[in-house]
């Protein structure tokens, strides 16, 4: 039998309403059953995709080629369970079939309206693709009280209702602040968040009250008491250390205890250990290391999230810290590179969009080369790499790529036609922004005696992609006559998936993003490698 729980947020949004239900995902886990995580995202747009990375963060991408949302990456990197297109929804995606339903006359005549047909969709949303699940998370994007969110709210009431107690559960988190003035905690804005919630016919079960201090316990008390709601089911959701540690944390507070007594479940205590080791390491590195990611979007991390998980999982597997230099590539237009780069052991391009601060992650991977630093090219920072090679080793005038307009000699081009299985992709220049890009999982063959092959340790990889440009295989004799080495292709030969300099230190660019598979109890082996050869770098300096 499936149980559903469904986490909301109330008072402030950013508590980490997403870890916490990813924590949540762990300790059941732990404890021996299978779980899905899913997100119920209330805004407009039809998926994350065309939004600014400014605005939403990372855009999470599942093998199965769905654009969503971040909180989908910290699920997997909890549970290691692969996200899928119908773990994440928005309101517009609801509204668009909805819609397209209506249009084709499925209902009949009626009058479409938000309650039926509109919760019926997420009913329908939240139920599907469920097999032998023990436990279904769904966490509901926004904060209670918002306009959007009603529609949500009333569909898991409902769900509440036809599916039993014994089947649903309602976790509220929530933020008690601390006002130094008064020396204490506040509970009021969370009596007022239940209230909302309240209003729509939803009592919470389950309560996780973030916190920057210790929660006294006639706090707790008087929440229990005006919230409705047991008093060990008032669970402190303290600030920790480090975000492994959550999942240790929030068990040590009963969580994963109190959520099996509401479904009057009997289960062992969880192992926890893996985790455990986690924390230790993160906590006891036995060095250092210093990483330049030269990339855009580097006034809202979250844009970076998974890049700035998976470098910390090389660092875990390497067993030291690895500390972020964030560098706006647009520096480089003003100030010299070196004295930016100069003091880091590995410099990485992450993925990016729009020719705005090209120039400077073309110096930085110049820079790189040059100097023998590792050097680490995800998506754009692969096509960064290759226009580098062409413009400064090739001789190749105005090599560019076409994304920033027509161009002498189109190093990276358009793709406009590729295989997705057995089917043909085909786009045009003209064509929708919204999810056309090469999206998901696709095989990419290993050269033998490469670098990438020795550090996978397999002939044949798969690896999540998202991009709409690729490296031009007509310039590829020019450049491997400049010492860039095609070590990765798609198994039809066609579409270049990896290049490396053999010549260099570590010199590795991806088409794909592999941060989105790493986690940190199965760091990815490109970033191992990587934060090895910069540890390798640190000793040489
Ligand atoms: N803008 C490039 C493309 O569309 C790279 C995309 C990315 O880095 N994810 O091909």
């Amino acid at each position: 039998m499936t149980r559903f729980i469904f986490i909301t947020g109330g008072v402030v949004s950013s508590l980490g309403k997403g870890l916490a239900s990813a924590a949540l995902g762990a300790c059941l886990q732990a404890r021996g059953f299978k779980v899905r995580l899913r997100k119920l995202d209330p805004y407009l747009n039809v998926d994350p995709g065309t939004m600014s990375p400014y605005q939403h963060g990372e855009v999470y991408v599942t093998d199965d080629g769905a654009e969503t949302d971040l909180d989908l990456g910290h699920y997997e990197r909890y549970t290691g369970v692969a996200s899928r297109k119908s773990d994440n929804i928005t309101t517009g995606r609801i509204y668009s079939d909805v819609i397209a339903r209506e249009r084709r006359g499925d209902y009949l005549g009626a009058t479409v309206q938000v309650i039926p047909h509109v919760t019926n969709a997420i009913k329908d949303f939240v139920k599907s693709d469920v097999t032998d699940e023990d436990f279904i998370l769904c966490e509901i994007g926004g904060t209670v009280g918002d306009i959007e969110s009603l529609p949500f709210l009333e569909a898991i009431r409902q769900l509440g209702n036809e599916l039993g107690r014994e089947r649903t559960m309602f976790i509220h988190l929530t933020l008690l602040p601390y006002i130094p003035s008064a020396g204490e905690l506040k509970t009021k804005p969370t009596q007022h968040s239940v209230k909302e919630l309240l209003s729509v016919g939803i009592q919470p079960d389950l309560l996780m009250c973030r916190s920057e201090r210790d929660i006294p316990d006639s706090e707790r008390k008087k929440i229990a008491l005006f919230c409705n709601v047991r008093y060990e089911a008032v669970i402190p959701a303290l600030d920790v250390d480090t975000i492994y540690q959550v999942p240790i944390s929030y068990h040590d507070q009963g969580l994963d205890a109190q959520v099996c007594r509401h479904f009057h479940i009997d289960s062992a205590a969880p192992n926890l250990d893996r985790w455990r080791t986690i924390v230790d390491r993160v906590r006891q590195p036995e060095g250092e290391v210093t990483i330049a990611v030269v990339g855009k979007y580097t006034s809202l991390l979250d844009s970076y999230k998974s890049l700035a998980e998976a470098l910390t999982h090389g660092g875990i597997a390497n067993n030291v810290k690895v500390r972020l230099n964030w560098i706006d590539s647009q520096i480089f237009e003003r100030e010299d590179v070196v004295q930016h780069l100069e003091p880091c052991h590995g410099i990485l391009v992450p993925g990016g969009f729009g020719e705005r601060g090209a120039s400077g992650k073309i110096e930085a991977v110049r820079f790189a080369r040059e100097r023998l630093v590792p050097y680490f090219g995800i998506c754009f920072g692969m096509q960064m790499a290759v226009i580098e090679s062409a413009r400064n080793l090739a001789g190749l005038k105005g090599a560019s790529s076409t994304e920033f307009g027509p161009c002498e000699n189109p190093v990276v081009g358009l793709m406009t036609e590729w295989l997705k299985g057995n089917l043909l992709e085909k786009r045009v220049a003209t064509g929708d922004l919204g999810g056309t890009l090469r999206l998901g999982a696709y095989d990419c063959a290993l050269k033998r005696d490469s670098r990438a092959r020795e550090i996978y340790g397999a002939d044949m990889i798969s690896e999540r992609h998202r991009h709409r440009f690729e490296v031009n295989m007509d310039y590829r004799a020019q450049l491997e006559q400049v010492g860039l080495s095609f070590s990765g292709l798609s198994p039809d030969g066609v579409l270049p998936e990896i290049v490396e300099r053999p010549d260099h230190p570590w010199f590795i660019g991806v088409q794909f993003h592999p941060e989105l598979k790493s986690k940190p109890f199965d760091p990815h082996p490109l970033f191992t490698s990587f934060i090895a050869a910069a540890l390798r770098q640190s000793r040489l300096v």
